[in-house]
C-alpha cells in the first residue's frame, strides 16, 4: 500500500491501493465507475437501483477508516478493523472513507470466473447461433476472465420462448435473471412488464399480462426494458445481424473499458438515452472513427450502418 493510502480523507477509498474519491451516498461501484476503475459486473447499470444479484462485482474489504466527532472539533481517525476476507457486492455497498478494497486480484477473478461458469451451465447458451454473440456482456465477461469451458455439468433446463410480441422476442434460455429489464421497465419506462418468479433452480422471468405473453403486455419497442438485456434473452425482431459478426462491440473492445461502458450507456438503450430516434435499434453503434484495418471497408460499413438506421424510420 502506498504512503498516500495511509492518509485518511473524508471522501477517499482505496481500490487495489489506488485512491478513489467519492461523494456522499455513492457505492463502491459508483465511485469506481466515476474514477475509471473497472469492477466486473453484469446486473448493474448506473441510474437503476442496484440489485446485487450477479455477484460478479464481489470485492474484499480490508481495514476501514472511520471518521467521528469528538467534543468540539471534527477528528478523523483511522481504525484498522480486521475484517480481511469480508466479501461484499461493490454495487450495493456504500463507500466509506478509508476503505481498503481489493478488486483486481487473481483470487477474486477466479471467483468471478466460477460464477460466470455457473451462469453459463444453468441456462442454454449456444453462442455460435445466438444473435447477441459479440454484443453479449456475459460472453465478453467469459473472455475477460479467461473462461475456457463451463466446468460444471450442463443443466439443459427446459425454458419457454415467447415470440408472441410483434417486435420483441423473449428467449428465456439465455436469461441470467439479472433483473435489468425488470428495473428498467419499472423505474424508467413507468411500467411493470417483467418480474422474477420462483426460487432457486425454478426461478424464471415472467411477463405481467393476462396471458403471461409479451403480446398482451404494455411492452413497446422503444422501452428501455426492450433494449437493456445484457445477453440475448430479449431481442428486437427483424434487426438481426445488422452489425456483422466481427464488427460487434466486444469484437472490437474489452468488456472492462470504462469508455466503452459510457458508449453503451449513451447509445445502447433506444429512446431512453439516444439523441434521436434514428438510432433506437442500433444497440451498439460502431465506434467513430472506426478501427484502422481496411479503411475502405470501414467506410462502406459506416454507410451501411447509417442506411440501416434511416430505413428503420
Ligand atoms: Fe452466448 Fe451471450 Fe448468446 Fe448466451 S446470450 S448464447 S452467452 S452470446
Ligand atoms: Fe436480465 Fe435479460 Fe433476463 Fe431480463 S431477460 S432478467 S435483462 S437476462
Amino acid at each position: 500500500m502506498g504512503e498516500e493510502a495511509n492518509t485518511i480523507t473524508h471522501n477517499t477509498i482505496y481500490i487495489d491501493g489506488q485512491p478513489v474519491t467519492f461523494e456522499a451516498g455513492q457505492t463502491i461501484m459508483d465511485a469506481a465507475f466515476s474514477a475509471g476503475v473497472y469492477i466486473p459486473h453484469l446486473c448493474h447499470r448506473p441510474g437503476l437501483t442496484p440489485h446485487g444479484s450477479c455477484k460478479l462485482c464481489v470485492v474484499d474489504i480490508g481495514s476501514r477508516g472511520v471518521s467521528f466527532h469528538n467534543s468540539d472539533r471534527r477528528v478523523q481517525t483511522k481504525f484498522s478493523v480486521d475484517i480481511d476476507g469480508r466479501s461484499v457486492s461493490a454495487c450495493t455497498t456504500p463507500a466509506v472513507a478509508g476503505q481498503q478494497i481489493s478488486n483486481n486480484t487473481p483470487a477474486l477473478n477466479e471467483v468471478r470466473k466460477t460464477i460466470t461458469q455457473m451462469l453459463f451451465i444453468e441456462g442454454n447458451h449456444i453462442c455460435p447461433s445466438c444473435e447477441k454473440s459479440g454484443d453479449c456482456t456475459l460472453q465478453a465477461m467469459a473472455y475477460h476472465l479467461g473462461m475456457l469451458d463451463g466446468h460444471f455439468p450442463q443443466f439443459f433446463p427446459r425454458r419457454e420462448v415467447d415470440a408472441s410480441h410483434p417486435t420483441v422476442m423473449l428467449d428465456r434460455d439465455r436469461c441470467i435473471l439479472c433483473e435489468l429489464c425488470v428495473r428498467a421497465s419499472r423505474e424508467v419506462d413507468g411500467k411493470n412488464v417483467f418480474a422474477i418468479a420462483g426460487r432457486g433452480i425454478t426461478a424464471h422471468l415472467i411477463v405481467n399480462s393476462s396471458s403471461g405473453k409479451l403480446v398482451d403486455s404494455d411492452l413497446e419497442t422503444n422501452d428501455m426494458a426492450a433494449h437493456i438485456c445484457p445477453v440475448g434473452a430479449i431481442l428486437i425482431k427483424e434487426h438481426g445481424y445488422e452489425v456483422p459478426i466481427g464488427r460487434r462491440t466486444f469484437d472490437l473492445h474489452q468488456v472492462g473499458e470504462i469508455g466503452l461502458e459510457k458508449v453503451i450507456l449513451a447509445n445502447g438503450h433506444g429512446k431512453y438515452v439516444t439523441p434521436d430516434d434514428e438510432t433506437r435499434h442500433a444497440r451498439f453503434p460502431l465506434p467513430n472513427p472506426l478501427p484502422q484495418a481496411g479503411e475502405g471497408a470501414n467506410e462502406s460499413l459506416r454507410e451501411f450502418h447509417v442506411n440501416v438506421r434511416h430505413t428503420d424510420e
